[in-house]
């Protein structure tokens, strides 16, 4: 629809698509469903899906390869085939080769003592004997390490200020993704990966110097560590991925989104979250959710901000009571009018 015209077509929509993930999730909705509902509710597997990938985990084999036929019949109604190629059954933990990639992930597991085992959860929680370790996987992996040598190489005659430029993007971006579950480790082992492609530009650029030197005009020493940066009027700093701060993930509830109209659901969430701080937590609770300002719940990605509801400059104490969390734009209103209210 271009301006409120539509236009048929009967072309279908480009893989790799922005919209195709999107309709993937409209058509394969009802997959999961359908595919659990097939089984006793003690007998069914957990499958977990994002767009047109998915996975089914099940301790019983026979309830995968049952699954897999499911599924597969399922997709056929869709007029959709299960591609045998992208199609893989594996044991978390035993075998050769344990695990399994997903979303660029590599999920495994490993037997463990039980000072370090996973807990079943629950009311009686058990020790399960191993633990699940959830790293970038090593495609993904090698696909960054490409990515960033492929700019390098594409800009190493331009100059290091565009370079660092178009280099951050790319480092904050991928260090955030997986800095849900990674360590630290393996955001350094990017750096340290990366740290030899900036040597190897460093000896491009040294110019009938030494690379001793070309080394020492490209990277300075902060705080014990060697950062890549460039010189000049507006000096730029590399990202490293190592300074993107790992952050734990609150698992949302199955079945449950932000535009369901489930308001008390998720700005109970938001107020438990680990990353909220605690004085926006408090006042959340003691606002049931809601923007004091508006009137209206707070939603999972608001930008939220502390108001003293008389400011700080007309007396007002940093107390709990003259304290109120509002939405940012709720909070630049309710400052104009202070201007009015407090000449
Ligand atoms: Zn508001």
């Amino acid at each position: 629809m271009e301006e409120r015209i539509y236009t048929k077509t009967n072309k279908g929509t480009p893989q790799g698509g922005v919209i195709s993930p999107l309709l993937a999730n409209i058509a394969l909705d009802r997959m999961i469903q359908d595919v659990s509902g097939a089984f006793k509710k003690k007998d069914a597997p957990t499958i977990i899906r994002y767009a047109d990938d998915f996975v089914v985990l099940h301790e019983n084999i026979e309830v995968i390869h049952r699954s897999k036929d499911l599924i597969a019949k399922w997709l056929l109604k869709m007029g959709l085939e299960l591609s045998e190629a992208k199609t893989s059954i594996r044991h978390t933990r035993d075998g050769k080769d344990p695990g399994f990639d997903f979303l660029g992930f590599n999920i495994r597991q490993r037997k463990v003592g039980k000072h370090s085992s996973g807990k079943t959860g629950g009311r009686i929680s058990r020790l399960i004997g191993h633990k699940t370790y959830i790293k970038p996987s090593k495609k993904a992996k090698d696909r960054h390490r490409k990515a960033l040598k492929k700019v390098v190489e594409d800009h190493k005659s331009i100059g290091t200020d565009i370079l660092i430029t178009k280099l951050n993007p790319i480092i904050r971006g991928w260090s955030n993704y997986y800095s849900i579950v990674s360590d630290k480790s393996e955001l350094w082992e990017e750096d340290y990966q990366f740290w030899h492609v900036l040597r190897g530009y460093a000896n491009y650029r040294k110019n009938r110097k030494s690379l001793g030197k070309s080394m020492e005009n490209l990277f300075t020493q902060k705080d014990g560590r060697q950062v890549f940066r460039s010189k000049g009027n507006n000096p730029k700093v590399l990202l490293k991925h190592g300074d993107i701060e790992t952050r734990i993930h609150k698992v949302i509830k199955p079945g449950i989104s932000p535009y369901d109209g489930n308001w008390v659901y998720w700005s109970e969430r938001r107020g438990k979250h680990p990353e909220t701080p605690t004085r926006i937590a408090k006042l959340l609770k003691k606002q049931k959710g809601k923007c004091s300002w508006c009137g209206n719940y707070i939603m999972p990605d608001d930008q939220l901000e502390i108001d003293h509801i008389v400011p700080r400059s007309k007396g007002g104490s940093d107390k709990y009571d003259n304290l109120q969390v509002l939405h940012q734009h709720c909070h630049d209103c309710k400052s104009a009018l202070d201007l009015d209210r407090y000449p």
